[in-house]
């Protein structure tokens, strides 16, 4: 996949489009483009319905749209935009989503929404030519075929956010194209915290609280990301996208648990030699990073304290405590639409266990049930590819509704 180099020249402004303005990427995005006031000017800004956070965001970056997927909430902060004479368009729905990501004068689209519901947008800015920053890995998960197509046939280039992926790009000859034989690499080395259940016992896990689950040791992140990253079902995304990022197949991929978060991903070469990129775990750098690519921008992260740092420590991941990173290799052997079932299953089961309707430890075994009901099909298209979202929704809320009922039937018998 074109990652790097094709229509990737210095922008003197870049237009940008921040999808998800409100979410943690979003605000670490706008933070860099904020010290940059020269160098971005910010298009449009989209949110789910947190209307308060993106009016206060319109008042500070006054940018020509703002979207709420929300249409009540979005009809509420039209009102006040108007109010307060900000020169901001509100527009309403999913539909908006995609207008403003292929706004004709839009260069680069921050792809920050979390979750399936992105992949619309982030698909349509690739397939319009745009920049695309891509922190929605559930998109690249779902849809890694259509990407690379939208990027072989539009001037489109992507550049990853996810700090590993990000990491792995850094450590790539500069204008990698998707030939990693041909750059002479061995293997991509893709770490992993280990979250915050590395060393918890496996029978205190059905009782950990949502709040627990979302304490990451070293990452601030979204509620959705940070229960991924402690069932690791995060990084079994990521291993996902890296193959599809970086045309790597599952064996030229290992996962090692390195609990720090200071070294972000490695790439080892045929001679030996295992270049990696090391920083504070805060997710500006990535974002500047692609954000000034190929120049190299501020982006107010103070810097790595190596007097400060203890030993660096590496592991193998335990499969049996963390099942999720088996499901996620195994769906990627099976290819086709398995890594949409896999991600939508992971979507509703996280979705229950934040709500209380699922236990931490039963996150995986409803995964595999669904994985092991639906059956792999060839993905024709993006509606394709929805339907089968939607049908596994459906599979994995039919699957905790008859458990519900037999736990209920269980408990009176
Ligand atoms: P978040 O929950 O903090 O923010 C999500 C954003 O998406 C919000 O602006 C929200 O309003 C919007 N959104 C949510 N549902 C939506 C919907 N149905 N329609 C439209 N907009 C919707 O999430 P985050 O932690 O910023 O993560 C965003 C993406 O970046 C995820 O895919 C995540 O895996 C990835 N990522 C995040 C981090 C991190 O440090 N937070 C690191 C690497 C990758
Ligand atoms: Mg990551």
């Amino acid at each position: 996949m074109p990652t790097t180099s094709r229509g990737l020249e210095p922008i003197s402004i870049q237009r940008l489009v921040v999808l998800g303005a409100t979410g943690s990427v979003g605000a670490n995005t706008l933070s860099v483009a904020a010290l940059h006031p020269s160098r971005f000017e910010i298009i449009a800004l989209t949110a789910h319905a947190k209307g308060d956070l993106l009016l206060e965001q319109c008042r500070r970056f006054r940018p020509r749209y703002a979207v709420l997927a929300n249409e009540a909430a979005a009809l509420e902060l039209q009102r006040q935009v108007r109010a307060e004479g900000l020169p901001t368009r509100v527009l309403a729905g999913h539909s908006a989503l995609v207008e403003v990501a292929t706004l004709p004068e839009v260069d680069t689209v921050m792809a920050a929404i979390v979750g399936a519901a992105g992949l619309p947008a982030t698909l349509a800015a690739a397939r319009a030519g745009k920049r695309v920053l891509l922190a929605n890995k559930e998109a690249m998960v779902m849809a890694g075929r259509l990407f690379r197509e939208a990027l072989r046939t539009s001037r489109a280039s992507l550049l990853p956010i996810d700090s590993e992926h990000n990491a792995i790009l850094q450590s790539l000859p500069a204008g990698f194209e998707g030939d990693l034989h041909a750059c002479g690499v061995r293997r991509i080395l893709l770490t992993a915290s280990g979250g915050p259940f590395l060393r918890t016992p496996l029978e205190g896990l059905p009782r950990v609280t949502p709040d627990e689950a979302c304490a990451h040791p070293n990452w601030v992140m979204g509620r959705k990301i940070s229960v991924d990253s402690a069932t690791m079902m995060n990084k079994g995304l990521e291993l996902i996208e890296a193959c599809f990022l970086f045309e790597a197949s599952l064996q030229q991929v290992e996962v090692l648990i390195h609990p720090q978060s200071v070294i972000h991903s490695m790439v080892e070469y045929v001679d030996g030699s295992v270049l990696a990129q090391l920083g504070n775990p805060d997710m500006r750098t990535p974002i500047a990073h692609a954000l000034g690519f190929p120049q190299r921008i501020e982006s107010g992260v103070r810097s790595l304290n190596f007097f400060e740092l203890s030993a660096l420590h590496f592991e193998a991941p335990d499969l049996t405590r963390f099942p999720c990173l088996r499901l996620a290799q195994v769906a990627l052997e099976a290819g086709e639409s398995a890594p949409v079932t896999l991600n939508a299953a992971n979507e509703i089961a996280v979705e229950q266990f934040l709500r209380g309707g699922l236990t931490f430890d039963r996150i995986p075994g409803l995964i595999e049930d669904v994985l092991s009901r639906a059956p792999v099909l060839a993905l024709r298209d993006l509606a394709h590819v929805l339907e089968v979202d939607r049908e596994a929704r459906a599979l994995a809320d039919e699957l905790i509704a008859r458990r519900g009922t037999q736990a209920t039937a269980q408990l009176h018998g």
